[in-house]
């Protein structure tokens, strides 16, 4: 197992599929769960990029693997795109861990989890060994903002009772809980003027967004937030505005993010960021009296959860790391995962940690022991739910 493991893992990471470009990853993973033995009528692709609309090549791979004993259908998940920053990765094995051969992010984010189940299935199907129905779940576009994990159909996945979704660090790591996010943009609209000749007469919109700001600063919503035992984030992502450096800026257009745990703080932080650009606006007046306008559009990205411990997913995730001779780590997430998509819509599902670290940098790699624990869990996990 373990040399087909890392075998799998190496040749998942050469495979180059930023997010939307997950063509070559899902053929590569269907063509090895044929030759592993899935019949092709177990493996589908559904429509979730036609119904994302935004250019994406292909939608959710999903493979739906009948049981060999009557228990609930359990779902493995692993998003298949990474950052663009893991463009023309190349791994290489130094000592313990898989590391990038070049200046490149490695991609062990998500290729670890994806070939972490593709293990497991070769392992099933060789071994014939007893196992509920299992479907494996492959998104795309989870980099960008769990789009793919968004859109999934649980009627396509053959209605699994719990999700087990890997996307994390240490082996023994369990994520219960992580935040929710939101996206804001705001609109500005002022009034232009020439700036040499009368600026009096016009309104910047640049002034208006740095009021805007400055306020949201001076109030304690900007950056990291705490307001008594709240705790939140907010960040200015972008700013786009303005022609020539002679006329009054007329439009400008200003983007970010706000997170909390706390739904209800998230929307209380939104509403401080759509009242101070509106204060901004109503306050920034021209020579004769006119102020500018906002349009403030806000929308969720993902939504909080929490998962009790007594939930079957959280205690079959506990029992296959201590299997395996490890303490189970459950722990709450500063981040959104394909698994916030998933328990919104009301299948509660954990997600492992794959032996992955760096997510996101240069210095990104795989520690190879860890990632082999991994799979063992995840044989662990199956075993355990035969018995449900
Ligand atoms: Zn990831």
């Amino acid at each position: 197992m373990k040399k087909k493991a890392i075998q799998n893992l190496l040749d998942l990471i050469s495979i180059e599929g930023p997010t939307g470009r997950e063509k070559l990853v899902a053929e590569y993973l269907k063509k090895k769960l044929i030759i592993a033995g899935c019949k092709r009528n177990w493996i589908r692709h559904d429509d979730a990029h036609k119904r994302l609309n935004m250019g994406f090549e292909i939608g959710n791979l999903i493979v739906q693997i009948p049981g060999t004993v009557k228990a609930p259908r359990i779902m493995f998940s692993a998003h298949m795109d990474t950052v663009p920053l893991c463009r023309g990765a190349k791994p290489l094995i130094k000592r313990n861990r898989i590391i990038a051969k070049g200046k490149t992010g490695l991609g062990g984010d998500d290729r670890s989890g994806c070939a972490a189940i593709l293990t497991l299935a070769e392992t099933l199907l060789s071994k014939k060994t007893q196992r509920p129905p299992i479907t494996l779940l492959f998104p795309i576009a989870e980099e960008n903002g769990l789009h793919g994990s968004r859109m999934v159909r649980f009627n396509d996945l053959g209605n699994p009772a719990m999700g087990f979704n890997l996307d994390g660090q240490e082996p023994n790591e369990i994520v219960i809980g992580a935040m929710s996010a939101a996206r804001w943009q705001a609109n500005i609209m002022g009034i232009s003027s020439h700036a040499g000749l009368e600026p009096q007469k016009g309104v910047s919109a640049g002034l208006i967004a740095a009021k805007a700001i400055s306020a949201i600063y001076d109030k304690g919503y900007f950056g990291k937030i705490k307001k008594g035992n709240k705790h939140g984030t907010s960040n200015v992502g972008s700013i786009n505005g303005g022609e020539a450096s002679n006329q009054v800026m007329d439009h400008l257009i200003i983007s970010g993010e706000c997170r909390s745990h706390n739904q209800s703080f998230l929307e209380q932080i939104i509403r401080m960021h759509q009242k101070e650009f509106n204060h901004a606006a109503k306050t920034t007046k021209n020579s004769e009296g006119n102020h500018g306008k906002v349009i403030f559009k806000n929308e969720s990205d993902y939504r909080a959860f929490r998962l009790k411990k007594s939930e079957p997913c959280v205690q079959i995730a506990c029992k296959a790391v201590k299997k395996i001779g490890l303490i189970p780590n459950p722990l709450i997430m500063d981040a959104g995962l394909d698994a916030n998509n998933f328990n919104e819509k009301g299948l509660p599902t954990v997600t492992l940690g794959t032996g992955s670290h760096n997510f996101h940098q240069l210095s990104e790699y795989v520690e190879i022991d860890e990632y082999l624990q991994t799979c063992k869990v995840l044989e662990e996990i199956v075993s355990a739910s035969t018995t449900l």
